[in-house]
């Protein structure tokens, strides 16, 4: 869905329309010049061939050290394995830990990758409806009641794509427990950790110690460092699981690309300043676009205290009347905010929540501004005022 909107998006732009885009799944700042230099420099000093198929060792090794330094995990470096982005990191992981029939447990709102890779490795995703009213966290309770006999692993995400949802440590804390009891893996998606607002803290369920064994942690460079074009993505894990991760790596791609590895080694053991100014930035976008949006009458959303989205609830527009047409979904709104305003944002269908959608803060203020004037506007004439 997210890249039907934005082929759109892009079509009409091509023909000279004047649309505004927030459909956007990454970073629209350059990648920092310190990174573009190191793989300059990679590709001067020759690292153009293949590398160790989980990364090259000093990669390795300052994933390990980031580990440690920011999320309390203690790795050694053959834990870790280093693939195609987080993306790929995730399907891995899940293509070494379940069997066919297995059950995932994903949380909804969810990225839209997560059911479809689930299927692709033959397990069920088993989907838990969070609710806006509880900042679209999942409760111990309702993670209970979804495990079966069948259940391997759940799928976590916090910053969560789409909600911008944070978890609290003692949030994370009162899952495990439960996790634990199951003997469940979790494969953990971290890979807005460095995107968080409000004194919101980052906390990583793999950090404690009766989980720690079944918890794979994921993470990459795309998010934090815009990086995204580079595909560099990680994971951290029990070895056994690591290994299992990695012969599955090594039949399908082999290693990640060795001079976007170069570039990722700068990255993680370089300054945070320009992450830290990003996340600044989107904070200043976060603010405007929730501010715009939540003044519009009919419009509830909860406020993300992470990742660069929002995630309106547009039930109050449902069945209402456009050009004649009866709006019956977050589809049908987003359709007729494309048609009407030239705004294009992402429904929540494909995020398993279909009366909201989710609306990218990664552009300028400048397309921000102009898509708060349109949204206001044509919610307004749907609101018969
Ligand atoms: N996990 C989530 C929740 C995402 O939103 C994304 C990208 O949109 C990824 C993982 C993938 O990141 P990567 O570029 O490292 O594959």
């Amino acid at each position: 869905m997210t890249l039907a909107m934005s082929a759109i998006a892009k079509k009409l732009k091509a023909e000279g329309v004047d649309v505004v885009t927030l459909t956007a799944g990454e970073p629209d700042f350059p990648t920092p010049f310190h990174i573009k230099r190191a793989a300059i420099s990679a590709i001067e000093n020759n690292y153009t061939g293949y590398t160790i198929n989980a990364g090259i060792v000093e990669l390795r090794k300052a994933i390990a050290d980031k580990f440690k330094r920011d999320n309390n995990l203690s790795f050694d470096p053959s834990q870790i394995l280093v693939s195609n982005g987080a993306k790929h990191s995730i399907y891995n992981a899940l293509k070494a830990i379940c069997n066919k029939g297995d059950e995932v447990i994903i949380p909804a709102p969810y990225w839209v990758t997560y059911p479809e890779m689930v299927k692709l490795v033959d397990a069920v995703p088993v989907v838990i409806n969070t609710t806006e009213a509880n900042d679209f966290k999942m409760t111990p309770a309702q993670l209970k009641r979804a495990i079966t006999k069948k259940t391997k692993a759940l799928l976590f995400c916090s910053p969560s794509n789409p909600t911008g949802t944070v978890y609290s440590q003692e949030e994370i804390e009162a899952l495990a427990k439960v996790t634990a009891k199951a003997d469940l893996y979790v494969i953990s998606d971290e890979i807005y950790e460095k995107v968080i607002y409000d004194g919101a803290k980052h906390f990583s369920i793999g950090s404690i110690p009766d989980v720690r064994d079944h918890v794979i942690t994921v993470n990459g460079v795309s998010k934090a460092f815009s990086m995204t074009g580079w595909r560099i993505g990680y994971l951290g894990a029990k070895k056994e699981i690591v290994d299992a991760a990695e012969k599955v790596q090594s039949q399908v791609t082999s290693n990640a690309s060795s001079i976007s590895q170069h570039a990722a080694l700068a990255a993680l053991t370089g300054s945070d300043d320009e992450v830290n100014s990003m996340a600044s930035e989107f904070l200043r976008r976060r603010n405007f676009i929730y501010d715009a949006v939540t003044s519009i009458e009919g419009i509830t959303c909860a406020k993300p205290k992470g990742a660069f989205y929002i995630f309106p609830n547009l039930s109050g527009f449902i069945g209402k009347k456009a050009k004649g047409k009866t709006l019956r979904s977050g589809d049908d709104i987003a359709q007729y905010l494309l048609d009407e305003e030239r705004v294009v944002i992402v429904p929540g269908s494909g995020f398993g929540a279909k009366n909201y959608a989710r609306i990218s803060y990664a552009c300028s203020m400048q397309e921000l501004e102009k898509a708060a004037v349109r949204m206001t506007r044509g919610f307004k004439r749907l609101n018969g005022n």
